[in-house]
């Protein structure tokens, strides 16, 4: 096994704190510069929607790692945006003209936000809308939350749901703007959906679906914005509509490239001695035989483990099962597997106090579950979930709807 001398990831998030971590594991010696576009260590990003915006985490709470770790295990960190990768040279460029060759690069510039467009005519209203991706995001919105009572909250999907359920928590009201006819896309079982929206309801926001934003006027002190179905009057506008892979750096390079970088199941791309992880890479996964793009805080931290192994050239398939969740209020979403091309559907439990989850079954075989629940209630189950599933366990259907029944159960078969 021939390791390299040099590793180079591009990118400051948690796939690269990870993958920089796990590099220093293994080999004392290898040089390791990370090149980050942010001025903070790389910090963990889902407090941003969430705790941090209702104050019960402090913005320096957030670093995965702390200054000292990167220091004592020689670890670089360059704060400088990477504005050209050239694959040929093993050549990367930063906004301060200097060139820096690779050995072995590690991408991982994560995901960004799609913006709403209301077209040029409008540039002062699509400059005031906020977006949540970072440490200065999150700072703009609590600023804002602090100053202002109403809010629209455009996109009903997991962020913008955060968002507006801290909004809530605050004392503030978010109106929820959805145009499709659930919340959280199709992924999301419809009956969990309306659980949550009815909860987000409950605790004083309201929420639009089938609604599309015909125009936004400014007025005094807010916006006015007119819907197919409503009009709203709002004093700020936040807009949470879904994430792309960020690759614009290598839109016009030889990497190969379809929603995100192109992997196989050992992180690399289609360049040589080049590695993608987290967000940012569209992988293969030989457990479901298929490529797939995961944006969540477990598959990035994985992922980026995976990479830092593969990269000293352990040659392991990534093989994790996808799981992720999201908090609003006091209770806890969890989804496991995965959620589509399954025959059949079935319920455990009827409430989020006490905890509901839809397995998803195809040939009686658990693919994937998505739960929700007051914190604690639905953790476990959607943990074995992923093991029974992982273990291709056929499944009786009528225990699995049983709560009396534990799931571990499956596992002792
Ligand atoms: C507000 C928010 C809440 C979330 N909540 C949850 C949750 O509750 N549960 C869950 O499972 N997941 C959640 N996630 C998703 C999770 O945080 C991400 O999947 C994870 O951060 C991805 O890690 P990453 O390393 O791939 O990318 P990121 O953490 O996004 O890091 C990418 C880094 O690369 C930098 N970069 C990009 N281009 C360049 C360049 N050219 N030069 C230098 N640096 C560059 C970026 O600035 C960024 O710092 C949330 C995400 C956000 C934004």
């Amino acid at each position: 096994m021939i390791s390299p001398k040099k590793i180079s990831i591009l990118g400051a998030g948690q796939a690269a704190a990870y993958a920089s971590n796990e590099i220093r594991k293994h080999d004392k010696e290898i040089k390791i510069t990370i090149f980050s576009e942010e001025n903070y260590l790389p910090y963990e990003r889902p407090p941003l929607s969430k705790d941090s915006l209702t104050g019960r985490k402090k913005y320096e709470e957030l670093s995965f790692f702390s200054n000292d770790f990167y220091n004592t295990e020689n670890i670089q960190i360059k704060n400088n945006t990477v504005e050209e990768v050239d694959f040929e040279k093993k050549i990367l460029i930063t906004n301060d003209a200097q060139s820096h060759t690779y050995e072995t690069l590690l991408i991982a510039t994560g995901s960004k936000n799609k913006m709403l467009n209301l077209g040029e005519s409008e540039d002062d209203i699509n400059n005031s809308i906020l977006y949540l991706r970072n440490i200065e995001d999150s700072k703009k919105i609590k600023q804002a939350i602090n100053t202002h009572n109403k809010f629209a909250i455009v996109g009903g999907g997991f962020i913008g749901l955060e968002i507006a359920s801290s909004i809530a928590q605050l004392g503030k009201v978010a109106h929820i703007i959805e145009m499709g006819s659930q919340l959280m896309g199709r992924v999301i079982p419809h009956q969990i959906a309306s659980l949550i929206s009815d909860y987000h309801q409950k605790n004083g926001n309201t929420v639009f679906l089938n609604s599309n934003i015909l125009s936004i006027q400014k007025q005094n002190t807010g916006y006015q914005i007119d819907l197919n179905n409503n009009k709203i009057d709002v004093d700020c506008i936040i807009a949470g509509i879904g994430s792309i892979a960020n690759v614009d750096l290598f839109e016009n390079t030889a990497l190969k490239l379809d929603n995100g970088i192109l992997t196989d199941e050992f992180c690399r791309t289609s360049e040589k001695s080049v590695f993608a992880a987290g967000d940012v890479a569209n992988f293969f996964h030989p457990f479901y035989n298929s490529q797939m793009r995961l944006e969540s805080y477990q598959h990035a931290q994985n992922h980026g483990i995976a990479a830092a192994k593969n990269m000293l050239g352990y040659n392991l398939p990534y093989t994790k099962i996808p799981w992720m969740w999201s908090d609003q209020f006091d209770f806890n979403l969890q989804l496991v597997g995965l959620c589509n091309n399954y025959d059949l559907e079935v319920q455990r439990g009827d409430n989020i106090e006490e905890g509901i989850i839809y397995f998803f079954l195809k040939n009686k075989k658990i693919i994937g579950a998505c739960g929700v629940g007051i914190a604690g209630k639905i953790g476990r189950d959607i943990r074995l979930a992923g093991k029974i599933s992982e273990n291709k366990v056929t499944m009786d259907i009528e225990d699995l709807q049983n709560k009396k029944i534990k799931l571990n159960k499956f596992l002792k078969i």
